[in-house]
């Protein structure tokens, strides 16, 4: 039975469709798994065990009928940030207390309207600001990846690291994350992992919890390319409870994956070639260069200039829009209330003790950032640089389909080892804030191991909804990098 739980999501799909085993086999086997694992990996913070058993056999009785959907019977973990009715949603923040939604977020009903099954909530950084998921209320997720000959915990990135280790250690089929600076895609290339950022606008926001929301965008995290085409397909839609959602149609990606990159130009930005980047993140990016050039395509060098600022442009903009975002948690409305001897000193005392020390200190910037004498000098600076940054990504797309960079410029770190410095963490999205602050799509794909038995991630990025092309690139490296090591099983 255990088996069960390794299959990739287009391969249960097969599974069900073909009846070799029904949604509940599939959905017992994934409990018994979380049940197992969960309190060594931490992964999942609410476990909805006989929530699952039930969608599973509702699943099984339309699939009886015909009338099964395209992720019928599919369970899948849903990260902590998606308001889940009647299933308590905290964004693994204290502030939120046993906050229970009573209304389904947009993504979430997409993927049961399509017939999965909900396994619980993911962990994840407080508020999704983090990239270690050390600032989640309920302490941090295990990596089942462990360095070689080594015992140390190490993080599975963040702030998705609940939703990458439900899926590396096959606590859940896939996953939903969400991705503001790189939460999706470092987290996918800590655990060898397949997530994707689609364009800003693609998923509604609606029931996902804010941060930064001119960033802010929902993805999955998934076994393989092909899982991450079928699940963003699900994910995806128009949605008029969102006022930035956009109006296109959700094409049909799955097929994309398999069309190879003969024929495309792809782009490598030197700007992205970092100092302190490890020799074996340099060799994987040429390695995948020259993966893309044996299979047809076309390497073009590429200039981003304005690369350098799109850090401190992130570290200002989405701490400022965290500010505003996160005034609505004051003691009144929802969750935690430390009862003060007056108004002000309710908000206070609430805020003070709901709020982790990380989400403090980006309030703390944001407010700084947007307040009068200093709104110009950093907050409009920072959106100036901001278009600087989508136009450096206009240009080389006109000549190119789409760019390859490393996700990130290191692997898996150890819990503890860039904590006390919170600048030595922001370096860690060098490589992924460009495209949120673009909007545009980019996707991880895993295609190394190093030399201390740790996953390494690709990043695709692509034209604003051209997702398409991502897919084809990553499946392509995918296909060449033959990517299929497990972590072995020490929880
Ligand atoms: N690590 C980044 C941050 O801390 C990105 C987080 C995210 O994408 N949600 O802000």
């Amino acid at each position: 039975m255990s088996e069960l739980t390794k299959l990739t999501l287009t391969d249960a799909m097969s599974g069900l469709e073909s009846k070799s085993f029904s949604s509940r086999e599939l959905t017992q086997a994934f409990v018994d798994a979380i049940e197992a694992s969960n309190d060594t990996l931490n992964a999942y913070v609410v476990k909805t065990p006989e929530k699952a058993l039930g969608m599973a056999d509702a699943s099984d009785e339309r699939r009886a009928a015909g009338k099964a959907g395209r992720l019928d019977g599919a369970p899948l973990g849903i990260k902590d940030l998606y308001c889940t009715k009647g299933v308590r949603t905290t964004a693994c923040s204290n502030i939120l207390d046993e906050f229970t939604p009573t209304y389904e977020s947009t993504v979430t009903q997409n993927l049961w309207d399509a017939g999965a099954v909900m396994l619980g909530k993911l962990n994840m950084d407080e508020f999704a600001m983090g990239s270690s998921n050390e600032t989640s209320r309920f302490g941090p997720p295990s990596n089942p990846w462990r360095r070689d000959g080594s015992n140390a915990t190490l993080t599975s990135g963040g702030s998705s690291g609940g939703s990458a280790t439900a899926v590396a250690a096959d606590m859940c089929l896939a996953a939903t994350a969400s991705d503001t600076g790189g939460s999706i895609r470092q987290p996918a290339a800590f655990t060898g992992t397949v997530g994707i950022k689609p364009t800003y606008g693609r998923a509604s926001r609606y029931g996902m919890v804010a941060f930064a929301s001119s960033l802010d965008q929902a993805g999955p995290i998934t076994k393989n390319v092909a899982d991450a085409a079928l699940l963003s397909e699900i994910m995806c839609s128009h949605d008029p409870k969102d006022s930035t959602s956009l109006s296109v149609e959700t094409p049909n990606w799955l097929e994309d994956v398999s069309k190879g990159v003969k024929g495309m130009r792809i782009g490598v930005p030197k700007e992205y070639r970092v100092d302190g980047m490890p020799q074996e993140i340099e060799d994987l990016w040429a390695q995948g260069i020259k993966w893309l050039q044996e299979m047809g395509a076309e390497i073009v060098d590429v200039s981003l200039p304005h690369t350098k600022y799109a850090l401190p442009a992130y570290y200002i903009v989405a701490p400022a829009e965290a500010s505003s975002n996160l005034a609505r948690y004051d003691g009144m409305r929802y969750g935690a209330r430390v009862q003060g001897d007056n108004l002000t000193s309710t908000y206070e005392g609430t805020r003070a003790s709901g709020f982790g020390e990380e989400v403090q200190r980006r309030l703390l910037i944001g407010t700084y950032v947007l307040s009068s004498g200093y709104y110009d000098a950093y907050y409009i600076r920072a959106q100036k640089v901001r278009t600087r940054i989508l136009q450096d990504f206009e240009t080389v797309f006109e000549d190119v389909d789409a760019l390859l960079t490393p996700t990130c410029p290191s692997a898996a770190f150890a819990y503890g080892e860039k904590t006390g410095d919170p600048v030595q963490m922001y370096l860690n999205d060098i490589f992924t804030v460009t495209a949120n602050l673009a909007g545009l799509p980019g996707i991880s794909v895993p295609a190394a191991i190093d030399a201390q038995g740790l996953p390494l991630g690709l990043q695709v990025i692509g034209k604003a909804l051209d997702e398409a092309t991502c897919f084809r690139v990553a499946g392509a490296i995918e296909e060449a990098a033959g990517f299929v090591a497990k972590p072995s099983k020490w929880w």
